[in-house]
């Protein structure tokens, strides 16, 4: 079947098929409806990803470079009327929205002009017993890509893979969260807008089981971003036909603030951080473990900071509403644990939570063992904790089974500190600085998942390493040929003695 002969057919089906409604969490107004596509759709999506994907392999890195900065352009003039679409299923401040979007430009670029540098076939040396071979290797693509993403970051938190992934040759199909099925949309078709020849970049919407179909529909990699939950669930079904994944999942990110800190610094990092996107951020920070010699003046210094903020929906406040309406239970959840059992409320506290928006809440002194020190809270609370020394912060921070990011505020000690951290990036001095590289990997360790999106590791996570080596000239005593001659690997012993028992 031609490819538009397949979209029509798809569009008849569309018609037939179930949809969902995308709401607006500020008002509960109704901004989209989308089909719930089941595993046939699904399956056709990735057979015409497929179909399209020869293609665009065979245009190399410098033909797919040239469509994916048309695409790039394109994002940068409708950057406005993206963010917008954002606002509407995220309920983020359309600033907030403005500045993922920047981010995804940036990291578009980046993996753009950086995936033939780093996947191309290159030397390495073949060493002194294959001396005769010449040993090469290249980063090819997988073929296509199933990307299942989250909706809290719905376009920079995807395009992570996306982007690095169309880079490195790949067709992608994307699986937008149930909630933000419209920036989904947006995405495919402003790619197909703009490189309208190579339809390499799919869209299937629905609930989880048209993630899970998407699992099973013969992609070559899944690349999942969400909670460790579904993370497992993914993982597990991708077991079965031995599908490579990626798992970018929940954290518990710590903040730790040095007796030696720019306090003011710290505490600025440390509010935003928790309650940006009202900290609805995978990388939010969501504990602060302070030196207790400035424990106090710290703590002030945050609560003046928090106190100041305003949750709402209108294009002045400062975070949006709580756009997963079940998480409020959640959010509500910690906070009361943790007061119940002597944390002390400085800022908010019960009251702060009127759904759908959560005004901030800082407690201090929560028990370790407490919900909101132990599980993603994901709402604009911060539990800051004072500690003797930063060897106690460090053993506290590293208390978790998550491992994403972490901050550190220490103006002698932060690459110290830094390293001590059991978690896949961090930020000194100041807060998620290392989102807006895109030549750093992004990704974590334990219930935070694994692989790498960004950067150089995130361009290979997307392709297979294909060894290859070249014969340049035959050598006596080959010693893989039953027609060596007596003695070959005799030789060959006594030379690696000397090259290597040494
Ligand atoms: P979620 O796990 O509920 O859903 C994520 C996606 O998985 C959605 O598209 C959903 O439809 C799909 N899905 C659900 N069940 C599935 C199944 N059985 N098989 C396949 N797909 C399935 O997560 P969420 O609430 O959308 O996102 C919030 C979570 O994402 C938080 O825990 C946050 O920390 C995490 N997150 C992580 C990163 C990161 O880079 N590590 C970035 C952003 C968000």
């Amino acid at each position: 079947m031609t490819q538009t002969a397949r979209e029509n057919v798809e569009e008849i089906a569309d018609a037939r098929t179930e949809t969902f409604e995308s709401i607006d969490p500020r008002t509960g107004e109704v901004v989209g409806e989308h089909p719930i596509h089941d595993a046939e759709t699904v399956g056709n999506r990735v057979a015409a990803a497929r179909e399209a994907q020869a293609a665009w392999d065979e245009l190399g890195f410098s033909g797919r470079k040239q469509h994916l900065d048309s695409w790039r352009k394109l994002l940068v003039k409708r950057l406005d009327e993206l963010a917008g679409v954002i606002c509407a299923e995220t309920g983020k401040p359309l600033e907030d929205a403005k500045l993922e979007l920047v981010l995804v430009i940036d990291h578009l670029a980046w993996a753009t002009s950086n995936a033939e540098k780093v996947l191309k076939r290159r030397k390495v040396s073949p060493g002194v017993l294959m001396s005769n071979q010449t040993a090469t290797v290249e980063y090819l693509p997988y073929g296509v890509v199933g990307v299942i993403g989250p909706w809290n970051y719905p376009a920079f938190t995807p395009m992570g893979s996306i982007a690095y992934a169309l880079a490195a040759g790949n067709a992608v199909v994307f699986k937008p969260s149930e909630l933000t099925p419209g920036v989904g949309e947006w995405l495919v078709k402003s790619f197909a807008e703009a490189v309208p020849e190579h339809p390499v970049f799919q869209l299937v919407t629905g609930y989880g089981s048209t993630g899970a179909a998407l699992c099973k529909a013969g992609v070559n990699k899944v690349a999942f971003t969400g909670s460790t939950a579904t993370g497992k669930r993914v993982m597990a079904s991708c077991a079965e036909n031995l599908i490579p994944v990626l798992v970018e999942c929940g954290g518990k990110d710590a903040l730790i603030v040095d007796a030696d800190a720019d306090l003011a610094a710290a505490a600025d990092a440390a509010v935003w951080g928790a309650m940006s996107n009202a900290g609805q951020t995978c990388i939010g920070v969501e504990r602060v473990y302070v030196h207790e010699a400035v424990a106090d003046r710290y703590l002030k210094m945050v609560s003046d900071r928090a106190a100041k903020l305003r949750p709402g929906g209108e294009p002045g406040a400062d975070f949006g509403p709580i756009t997963m309406a079940s998480q409020v239970d959640i959010i509500r959840g910690h906070i009361d644990d943790a007061i119940n059992r002597g944390g002390r409320a400085v800022i908010g506290g019960r009251d702060s939570v009127r759904p759908p928006f959560v005004e901030p809440v800082v407690i201090a002194d929560a028990p370790e063992d407490s919900t909101a020190i132990t599980e993603e809270t994901f709402g604009p609370t911060l539990v800051v904790q004072r500690v003797k020394d930063v060897d106690e912060a460090i053993t506290l921070a590293n208390a978790t089974n998550y491992g994403l990011g972490g901050t550190v505020f220490s103006r002698a000690r932060g690459m110290e500190l830094a390293r001590r951290l059991r978690s896949g990036m961090v930020a000194v001095n100041s807060v998620i600085a290392f989102a807006g590289v895109p030549a750093l990997p992004f990704g974590g360790v334990g219930d935070s998942g694994f692989g790498r999106i960004h950067g150089a590791d995130g361009l290979r996570e997307f392709a297979r390493p294909q060894s290859v080596t070249r014969t340049k000239f035959t050598i006596p005593l080959n010693p893989m040929s039953f027609a060596r001659p007596k003695g070959t690997v005799s030789t060959v012993v006594k030379l690696i003695k000397v090259l290597r028992g040494r």
